[in-house]
């Protein structure tokens, strides 16, 4: 029953365009717009639409705010998020500074750094707090994210940290991959507890230059995406 990741990036172009749609007032529209609109096939929204149920009328199209608000539901947009960024440097604090996240329900509600010269600053309203008070800290305030922005080389002991405060989804921006942590059980490499039911999403830029190098001298091989 698995979706593919495809899909869900998608359902995330999709919301964007409906809330255009919403600000300049459309109210209908329909797989052949949104296909166009996104830049893939009518067929392709049908198809990731599918997944989750049926939001159009036949022959119809969507109703905007309707499918608008069904996006958000099926994205788990219409809830709150409360996300802690561990790294206060360059990029985390730009992060912090980015005003766009709060449209969303998604709040910052902590901040840490291993920089003394950094804990204790303030940052867009909240204290840098040192990285070893994070599981302290989730005792009292619910943590459901943890945004990464750590240099590589440190990117797993913080990722260790999230996870042993119980913080179930990273977005990591270093570019190194995040390893759960296994234990030896009765001969076997078990992934352990803390990590069981962590999620690791990466957002690199630079792998995405590395992607639109190849497509700039390959353009006959960037097609539309149909997964
Ligand atoms: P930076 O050196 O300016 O900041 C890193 C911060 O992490 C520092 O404040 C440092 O004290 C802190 N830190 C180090 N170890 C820590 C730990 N264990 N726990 C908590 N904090 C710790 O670096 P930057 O330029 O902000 O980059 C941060 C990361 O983001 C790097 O891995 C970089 O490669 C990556 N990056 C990714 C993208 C992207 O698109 N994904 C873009 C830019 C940078």
């Amino acid at each position: 029953t698995g979706i593919p990741t495809a899909t869900i990036s998608r359902l995330v172009t999709y919301l964007r365009i409906l809330e255009g749609l919403e600000a300049q007032d459309v109210s209908r529209t329909s797989s052949g717009d949104l296909a166009e609109r996104a830049g893939v096939t009518a067929f392709q929204v049908r198809k990731d639409l599918a997944y989750f149920g049926r939001f159009g009328t036949r022959g119809m199209g969507y109703t905007v705010p309707i499918l608008k608000r069904e996006l958000l539901r099926v994205l788990g947009l219409n809830q709150t998020w409360n996300v802690v960024i561990v790294g206060l440097g360059r990029l985390g604090q730009a992060i912090a500074n980015y005003p766009g996240a709060s449209d969303y329900q998604f709040q910052y509600v902590g901040l840490f750094d291993v920089n003394p010269e950094l804990i204790g600053q303030n940052v867009r309203g909240l204290p840098v707090r040192h990285v070893d008070e994070l599981r302290e800290f989730t005792r009292t305030t619910r943590v459901d994210m943890g945004f990464l922005a750590v240099p590589p080389e440190r990117a797993q002991d913080a990722a260790q940290s999230l996870a042993d405060a119980g913080v179930r989804g990273i977005l990591n921006f270093a570019p190194t991959v995040i390893q759960p942590r296994t234990l030896e059980r009765s001969g076997q490499q078990e992934i352990s507890d803390e990590w069981r039911a962590v999620i690791v999403e990466n957002v690199d830029f630079l792998a995405g230059m590395k992607r639109l190098a190849f497509y700039i001298l390959n353009p006959h091989l960037s097609t539309v995406d149909t997964e």
